[in-house]
């Protein structure tokens, strides 16, 4: 029921592009606000517009209200000072959805930068924990909150070539499940996504700007869409507030 989100305010990691952005977008649509937070300043904006486009094509009166924050979730320090830049009619968040991360490079171990393993696991898991950290300690003095994390199938199922990016995404599982069970018997929610293939930038920053290698990774099959995984997320954060989506597991039919 898409009227539990009417003026619910959502902060969405990763908000500049893929998932994250049809998220916010997808929100928007459906009268919530949306914190979109992301390191590209004018990809934010481009979102922030579609947003408030979504919304007024909406109609409806609720919700509608927009920040970009330019913010490197992997930067301790930027995610303490978050608040700062977040105007006062937005900073009581009801869902987090920790959207940010990347798989960059395809070596297999011994081959793999220092640079390469540090920054993904900085995004992947120590920037979506010192988010969930700083949401879920409003989460639990206001009684309310939802956090929904974006897994992988890579977190289920390990892959060559995939060593450091499959251990950020099985990290991120180990870490939703503990919380879940932490929070039990509250009224604040965790869900996990674990979306198959999409297409989206994702595979372009794998495979580091090579655009023709990484549209070959789709070749034969029919990735997801950002939005098919926009929908899930929407979805499990408008279920009903004593209903608890844990897991959304979702790939292209072609996908096994
Ligand atoms: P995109 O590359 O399109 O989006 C990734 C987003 O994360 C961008 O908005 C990027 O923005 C942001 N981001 C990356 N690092 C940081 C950071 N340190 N701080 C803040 N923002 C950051 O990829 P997707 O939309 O596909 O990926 C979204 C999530 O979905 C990721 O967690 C990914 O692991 C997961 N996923 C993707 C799958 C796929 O096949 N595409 C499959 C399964 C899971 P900016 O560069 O502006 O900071």
């Amino acid at each position: 029921n898409a009227t539990r989100l009417l003026g619910k305010t959502v902060l969405v990691t990763g908000a500049s592009s893929g998932i994250g952005a049809a998220t916010a977008i997808l929100f928007a649509r459906g009268g919530a606000n949306v914190i979109l937070i992301a390191r590209r300043a004018e990809a934010l904006k481009a979102v922030s517009d579609a947003c408030t486009t979504a919304h007024q094509e909406s109609g409806l009166v609720q919700g509608g209200k927009f920040a970009s924050v330019q913010l490197d979730v992997s930067d301790k320090a930027q995610v303490a000072s978050l608040w700062d830049k977040v105007p006062q009619e937005l900073r009581n968040v009801d869902v987090l959805v920790n959207n940010a991360g990347y798989v960059l490079g395809v070596e297999h171990v011994g081959d793999i930068s220092d640079e390469d393993i540090q920054g993904m696991f900085a995004t992947n898991v120590l920037g979506l924990i010192a988010m969930t950290q700083l949401l879920v300690k409003d989460f639990k003095a206001r009684k309310s909150g939802h956090v929904i994390n974006l897994g992988s199938i890579a977190g289920r199922e390990p892959y060559a070539g995939g060593s450091i990016y499959t251990a950020t995404k099985h990290a991120v599982r180990a870490f939703t499940g503990s919380m879940l069970r932490e929070l039990v018997n509250t009224p604040i929610r965790v869900t996990e996504i674990q979306p198959g293939m999409v297409e989206t930038e994702f595979s372009i920053v794998r495979f580091r700007g090579d655009t023709g290698a990484a549209s070959k990774v789709y070749e034969g099959l029919q990735p997801l869409t950002a939005g098919d995984v926009a929908e899930e997320i929407v979805w499990a954060a408008s279920r009903p507030p004593h209903v608890n989506i844990a897991e959304v597991l979702i790939f292209p039919v072609n996908q096994a």
